[in-house]
């Protein structure tokens, strides 16, 4: 198998570099970050391109050791509808060509991240002529599955552009075998170039910490009990959930209410003006409010992903209550940090957390099962104890070394 030198990773509507858990920035950032620390860690050198959003962004930003962030120009130099990038397809592409050009790399393996970056891939490849591998992070037809209204729904055209790119691409990669199962049956693709590889964590950062210590490096209160939310503030979430099931919670053991709070990470914090906040953290603004929540439920707002290690240890259960998930990049965060998840069964959830021995599964859309669940968590020392290790142990198979170890002989077998 010829070896890999070169990678040319595609992320290209999001930075790795942005800022994780506002609108476009999460899991899809965090993997392209880590895979290509890894991979540089490993010896292959890594360009990651991705669109400037700001005018003021060098071309090159160093990210690791054998690993760069390029800027190109697609569209204007700050944030931009993804779904209106395509106009500027062809510039973007004329920019990465004449980069690769004044930097004499020739790239053995173009990676693409979701959709957007497909379509850039493939025109690419006619130059380069080299393999691309295909990864999606989230499929339209799968979230216009549980999309709620119109807003939600994805265009017909990202649907078509993933069709194509299931078609054209040299291999996808897919996060689990439901998702690849997603991609046979709702896109008719061939599985035979579908290879499931999961995502990664850092086990080297997400690690447990003693609760207390980590309550005090973040400033939280030692005699509460928290139970944490970490997500973009979108519908698919399912943040509304957990605030629900904490009003039952509430509601059932009046001596918790001055103790059981809920912790949100992602969206604005409580302190910024409401202005600024999306429909869906309105929304859930108003569901706290209704039920009477207001001081019981906090927005903490985007956190930087250094700190999330003591967020997951710090919190006495994470709670995961997604309507859809392709992988679920929190939930395998908090299990690597040793903390007691519960996770709406479905998408990669469903396959990541073995029911009552690393966490605890609940059908999605349903607060009173997770508010039960999460009041096993908090009453059942012995149990959160034993899926607490459980989770744990469970994490270090999806360790980031393994992972990209993976990914690169794939890369191998296609060059
Ligand atoms: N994240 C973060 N800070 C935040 C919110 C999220 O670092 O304020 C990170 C989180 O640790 C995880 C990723 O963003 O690595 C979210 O990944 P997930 O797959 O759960 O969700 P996605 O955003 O991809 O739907």
């Amino acid at each position: 198998m010829p070896a890999v030198r070169h990678v040319a990773m595609l992320s290209v509507h999001s930075s790795p570099l942005a800022r994780l858990g506002s609108k476009e920035a999460g899991g899809m950032n965090v993997y392209v970050r880590e895979l290509s620390r890894e991979l540089g860690h490993q010896g292959v050198s890594v360009d990651i391109f991705t669109r400037r959003s700001d005018p003021s962004t060098p071309t090159i930003v160093p990210l690791a050791p054998g690993v760069r962030v390029v800027h190109g120009q697609m569209g204007p130099a700050a944030p931009y509808d993804k779904n209106l990038l395509v106009h500027y397809g062809p510039a973007f592409v004329e920019d990465i060509l004449r980069f690769a050009e004044s930097q004499g790399v020739q790239y053995d393996i173009i990676h693409s991240h979701y959709w957007v970056s497909g379509e850039v891939a493939v025109v690419l490849r006619q130059s380069w002529r080299c393999p691309v591998v295909q990864m999606f992070h989230t499929l339209g037809a799968m979230k216009n599955r549980v999309a709620r209204s119109a807003e939600e729904t994805e265009t017909s055209r990202r649907i078509a552009v993933e069709r194509m790119l299931l078609r054209e691409a040299d291999a996808v990669v897919a996060a689990t075998p439901l998702d690849r199962e997603h991609m046979v049956h709702s896109y008719g693709a061939d599985a035979g170039r579908i290879h499931t590889i999961p995502g990664g964590v850092e086990v080297r950062r997400f690690r447990p910490v003693p609760r207390s210590v980590a309550r005090e490096r973040l400033g939280l209160p030692l005699g509460q009990q928290l139970v944490l939310g970490v997500g973009r503030m979108e519908p698919l979430k399912g943040l509304d959930m957990l605030i629900r099931a904490l009003a039952m919670l509430h509601a059932r053991h009046p001596s918790w209410r001055g103790s059981l709070r809920g912790i949100l990470i992602g969206g604005h914090a409580e302190t910024t003006s409401r202005d600024q906040w999306n429909t869906e953290q309105q929304r859930l603004d108003a569901l706290r409010q209704e039920h009477g929540l207001a001081s019981a439920v906090s927005f903490l707002g985007t956190q930087p992903h250094e700190l999330m290690p003591d967020y997951y240890a710090a919190a006495d259960v994470v709670a995961v209550p997604s309507l859809y998930e392709s992988f679920g990049l929190v939930a395998l965060e908090a299990m690597a940090c040793g903390a007691p998840v519960v996770a709406s069964q479905v998408g990669g959830l469903s396959l990541l957390i073995e029911h009552e021995r690393s966490g605890l599964l609940v059908p999605p859309n349903d607060p009173a099962m997770l508010a039960e669940q999460i009041a096993v968590l908090l009453t059942q020392d012995a149990v959160r104890e034993a899926i607490s290790a459980g989770a744990h142990q469970r994490a270090q198979s999806y360790r980031w070394s393994r992972v990209a170890h993976e990914i690169q002989s794939l890369y191998c077998a296609l060059g």
